[in-house]
């Protein structure tokens, strides 16, 4: 299949920090510093044991963008965030717990999302979103590069990040995420920016859009 060419989403600097057992064409996008680490890297200790507050990471609250034009179809905007992390519970949460959830309970992996539905049919998932952020409703036209909401850290997530997909169907229990790719973004390589066009950064490579 042939990826489709998106505008980012997001603005600024990222990485993809997909977890083991993520679906490959679905990204988890992370706001990185100038180390490609998601918050200051002295904060490390204080996560792993005790509690890191969700504004102490980058991705928190950064702004979130249509890639493409299309119809607002589905939005959940009600779900609270988990405001302290701790990276024990959160992971055991995640990969013990929440599996036994089953796959019905689309909400409670989502926790605020959008889905965005293209001219051409092809559906843009917006997942883990902050509570009260988003700025559309369910029905809006979008013209093209607009606001939709902000990054969050509501549902089955470890830390704020904006989870992405592009999909063939709108059923979020059945769809299967497909291939895309950003119109243009630079890549960091040995220090340098390198301008790139049509290409997708790989997991853990540090961008900006
Ligand atoms: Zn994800």
């Amino acid at each position: 299949m042939v990826p489709m060419k998106i505008q980012s989403p997001v603005k600024g600097e990222w990485s993809f920090m997909n977890p083991p057992g993520h679906h490959p064409d679905a990204k988890d996008f992370v706001a990185v510093n100038d180390k490609g680490a998601p918050y200051n890297r002295f904060k490390i200790l204080r996560h792993l044991i005790y509690s890191l507050s969700v504004s102490e990471t980058y991705a928190w609250e950064k702004e979130v963008f249509s890639p493409f034009e299309g119809v607002v179809l589905k939005v959940e905007n009600t779900v609270s965030d988990r405001r302290e992390l701790n990276l024990f519970r959160d992971l055991f949460t995640g990969l013990v717990l929440a599996p036994r959830k089953g796959k019905s309970d689309i909400g409670y992996f989502l926790g605020n999302y959008v889905v965005l539905e293209s001219l051409e049919g092809v559906f843009a998932l917006f997942a883990h979103l902050r509570q009260g952020s988003v700025v559309v409703s369910e029905g809006d036209n979008i013209e093209g590069r607009e606001l939709l909401g902000q990054v969050g850290n509501s549902g089955n997530t470890i830390q704020p990040h904006l989870h992405f997909q592009l999909m063939k169907e709108s059923d979020l229990s059945q769809a299967i995420p497909i291939p895309f790719v950003l119109e243009s973004c630079q890549v960091i390589k040995n220090g340098v920016w390198k301008s790139e066009s049509s290409k997708l950064p790989r997991n853990y490579e540090r961008f900006r859009v």
